[in-house]
């Protein structure tokens, strides 16, 4: 089921207001559900020590929703200079942030080792050397190859660009601490939105076995093992969320396992952030336009720069028309934005109630990848986004990007160099 009801309840009753107030289009997201989602997790896992959600701050790098992870706890998997800075100002320090990133370069490292610094999490063998002070933690990205199979979005593992082999993993360790590590994590990341439960059961199991081969060959014991984010959510009416109890269940048992059996236990760190924040963000966009051509199109006010992932994965986000969640899904129509690109179309070949201009579209599950994905092709750009707080009020935490924004690389000092 997409967008919970209880978001839905708080928000639809006063969302024509919203929309009077700021102006469509803009993202909004729901704090109470983004800590009841928080604390299902924390709870879930508690039976392991040192369990850690580390929120991977690309799915919603906004300074707000960053806050209340912190409030609850949580660090940040960050991969990029930007993201490092966001953690950092909202008082993240080295253990708080877990910097998974990949293709790295130099001032890359240079920025995530230096200031308060952070968990290193290596992409690659050849990484090594490349490090400029080689921290005493250390973590290395574990790609299984053709032990796991992956899904759509993440790729086949043995397609993917990420992580050292089965092959290189062990000597991995043996380079870092031969360059003077002596704290070690080992991270994995298999899947993307998964929804079945028992696979991330066995990537758990994955990366325990890996750890028992770590201490028999090297002799080193993990302090955590991360199994990265890809938890999924429902997107689709007729999918089931993925059963978290169940899953903290089986891997909570793996863990005790290992204990008994190796007399230690690394800490779990995971770092979700669909799960964490999807569900609870909607986008909301007016109806603006009527088409009817060889199929019939809506025109909203939103288009593609707010939301790539129907034109990037051909995904499926649900559509209510505000007023009319209950009328019968009598027309046929793609939604489309005005970008010139024909996959600008948030939904395609949709059962929808018949929808007037000026009807208010709310696009489910935009609260993950949905505003921090937007690009400004074709000079469209990107909307605002709203937070609806615990106690009702509704406060801006983005505001919409200008025409000055777009500009604004072409203010530069002019610089002509002479070939020849
Ligand atoms: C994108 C990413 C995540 C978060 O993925 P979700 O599907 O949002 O859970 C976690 N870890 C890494 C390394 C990532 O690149």
């Amino acid at each position: 089921m997409p967008m919970s009801p209880d978001f839905k309840h708080r928000l639809f009753p006063s969302l024509q207001a919203i929309a009077a107030h700021y102006g469509t289009p803009f993202h909004i997201y729901d704090e109470v559900g983004i800590r009841a989602t928080g604390a299902q997790l924390k709870k879930a896992f508690a039976s392991i020590k040192g369990f850690q959600e580390f929120y991977a701050v690309k799915a919603l790098p906004n300074k707000a929703i960053l806050k209340i992870m912190r409030e609850m706890g949580f660090g940040f998997d960050c991969s990029s200079i930007p993201e490092l800075i966001l953690s950092r100002e909202l008082g993240a320090k080295a253990e708080d942030i877990m910097f998974t990133s990949n293709n790295t370069a130099p001032h890359e490292f240079a920025a995530a080792l230096g200031e308060g610094g952070c968990i290193l999490n290596l992409d690659d063998i050849s990484l090594i050397d490349k490090v400029p002070n080689f921290p005493e933690l250390v973590c290395f990205r574990y790609n299984p190859g053709p032990r796991r199979t992956g899904n759509l979005i993440i790729g086949n593992p043995v397609e993917a660009k990420y992580g050292v082999t089965h092959e290189q993993v062990v000597d991995a360790y043996r380079q870092a601490r031969a360059r003077g590590a002596s704290r070690f994590g080992l991270h994995t990341m298999v899947a993307s939105n998964e929804l079945d439960y028992t696979y991330m059961v066995e990537t758990a199991r994955m990366v325990l076995d890996l750890a028992a081969r770590l201490e028999k060959e090297l002799g080193i014991r993990l302090e955590f093992v991360n199994i990265g984010g890809g938890f999924g959510i429902p997107y689709r009416p007729d999918q089931a969320p993925l059963n978290i109890d169940a899953m903290a269940r089986e891997i909570t048992a793996l863990f005790t396992a290992f204990g008994a059996e190796h007399g230690y236990q690394p800490a779990m760190f995971m770092e979700s952030g669909r799960f964490m924040t999807g569900p609870h963000g909607a986008l909301v966009t007016t109806a603006i336009n009527h088409k009817d051509t060889y199929r019939r199109y809506v025109g909203v006010d939103a288009c593609m720069s707010a939301l790539m992932r129907p034109a990037l994965y051909e995904a499926y986000h649900h559509i209510d028309v505000l007023g009319k969640e209950n009328a019968a899904k009598s027309e046929t129509c793609d939604v489309v934005g005005s970008l010139c690109e024909n996959n600008d179309k948030f939904a395609v070949q949709r059962e929808l109630p018949p929808i007037d201009e000026g009807d208010l579209l709310v696009i489910h599950d935009t609260g993950a990848h949905g505003h921090a994905m937007g690009f400004q092709y074709n000079g469209r750009l990107r909307p605002k986004e709203l937070l609806l707080r615990a106690n009702g009020t509704v406060e801006l935490i983005r505001r919409a990007e200008t025409l000055e924004d777009y500009f604004a690389t072409c203010n530069f000092t002019p610089d002509v160099m002479q070939t020849n």
